[in-house]
């Protein structure tokens, strides 16, 4: 096979066009965004430009738009007791299905940390939130906007109205549907937001925290004053120049992307029914993003699809990449009360601007070889676990 077929967005996806120029302009340049003179002018010039564009992304002031090291980061720097204006937040609350930086629970002592249940789907369960939240005097809520494994949706504005009656503030780590699904921070009336660059087509390494006006944060980096006191040390220019150029290549072709992916990605499944009936998709009933498939086939362990379909050249992967490289239990399908057995053979695929049907051929015309040399004992037993 001579072209491979990279179907692994969600783990990180290929910088855009349009990201790679304005990244070779800024990386051209020689300022420091903080010096007075043309050049530190010029770079400070890029850095807001792009400031506006990710702003415009949320639909956000670009004075609330603070630039990290990417989400990870984004989500530390918001998950910490001390989220103005006052009161100090006595308890964090996480969805169970969230990315690990917000399982950690941020800034906040352990022991001030709860999970929130969700149902079979990955979707919060909004009455065990209810309850939870209205044992906490002041509590922040994260839950994020879509899971990077199952693509599952979580309903943000009615958690948010939920949330804010309860006298609680909501953070939502939007890695995943940043540019992809609506992010607006105003419809989906979140006071905090995570984005990553990499997840939209921008470079790794680059995330933004965004705020509602009124809300203040407290820095993880102090030193040199940069991003308004919020976050020190000198700007990464040609990333958070690729940043913004990303966050508006993908706010322009939001919607037809995501009509191209869905249908792409539902022809797929279609396909992949048809050819092992036995197939599971996770998070199947609930709204999930246009792009993203994690399926299981009973008795197909994902460690041995991957290495196959690699050779195949296909990269797939078991759902979250994990630091290690191996493939780990999924935390997301735990919660998710799916069993062991099955979670085991968890496979995402996820999809981007430049998939296309060649991509899904690639794909089916490999997983048909692997799916039938499976022993049909094997597939029986796991169906059966
Ligand atoms: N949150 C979610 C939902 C993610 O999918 C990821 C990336 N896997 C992150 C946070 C972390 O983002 P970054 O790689 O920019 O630190």
């Amino acid at each position: 096979m001579s072209e491979r077929s990279y179907l692994d967005w969600n783990a990180t996806a290929p910088l855009r066009p349009e990201t790679r120029a304005a990244m070779a302009k800024a990386l051209d340049l020689v300022g420091n965004p903080s010096s007075v003179h043309a050049e530190g002018r010029a770079a400070r010039g890029l850095v807001e430009a792009a400031r506006a564009e990710v702003a415009t992304l949320v639909g956000a002031e670009p004075a609330n738009v603070t630039f990290t090291a990417g989400a990870t980061e984004a989500n530390m720097l918001a998950l910490h007791p001390f989220l103005g204006p006052k009161p100090v937040r006595d308890r964090l609350f996480v969805s169970a299905v969230e990315h690990p930086s917000v399982l950690c629970g941020g800034r906040f002592p352990a022991e001030n940390v709860e999970e929130l249940p969700v149902d079979a789907d990955g979707v919060v369960d909004v009455h065990a939130l209810r309850g939870a939240i209205a044992r906490a005097e002041h509590p922040l809520i994260s839950v994020m906007l879509a899971n990077n494994e199952t693509g599952v949706m979580q309903p943000i504005a009615q958690i948010a109205g939920i949330v804010h009656a309860a006298g609680g503030l909501l953070h939502v780590d939007a890695a995943q549907g940043g540019g992809r699904i609506d992010c607006r921070i105003g419809d989906l009336q979140a006071d905090l937001m995570s984005l990553s660059a990499h997840k939209l087509g921008g470079p790794q390494g680059v995330g933004a925290l965004v705020r509602r006006g009124d809300i203040q944060i407290e820095p993880l980096i102090r030193g040199g004053g940069q991003e308004r006191g919020l976050r020190a040390g000198t700007e990464n220019v040609a990333g958070i120049a690729g940043f913004g150029a990303a966050a508006a290549a993908a706010d322009a072709a939001r919607q037809a992307e995501a009509v191209r992916m869905a249908a792409l990605r539902d022809r797929f499944e279609t396909r992949l029914k048809a050819l092992a009936p036995q197939a599971v998709i996770f998070g199947e009933r609930a709204e999930r993003l246009p792009n993203t498939t994690l399926f299981a086939v009973p008795g197909l362990k994902a460690e041995t699809a991957i290495i196959v379909l690699d050779l195949n050249g296909i990269a797939l992967s078991s759902g979250a990449a994990c630091a290690s490289g191996k493939v780990a239990a999924s935390s997301v399908l735990k919660a998710m009360g799916v069993p062991a057995a099955l979670a085991a053979g968890a496979l995402r695929m996820s999809l981007g601007w430049s998939s296309g049907e060649r991509d899904m051929e690639n794909l089916l015309a490999a997983l048909t070889k692997v799916i039938s040399s499976l022993p049909k004992k094997q597939v029986n037993s796991v169906m059966a676990a």
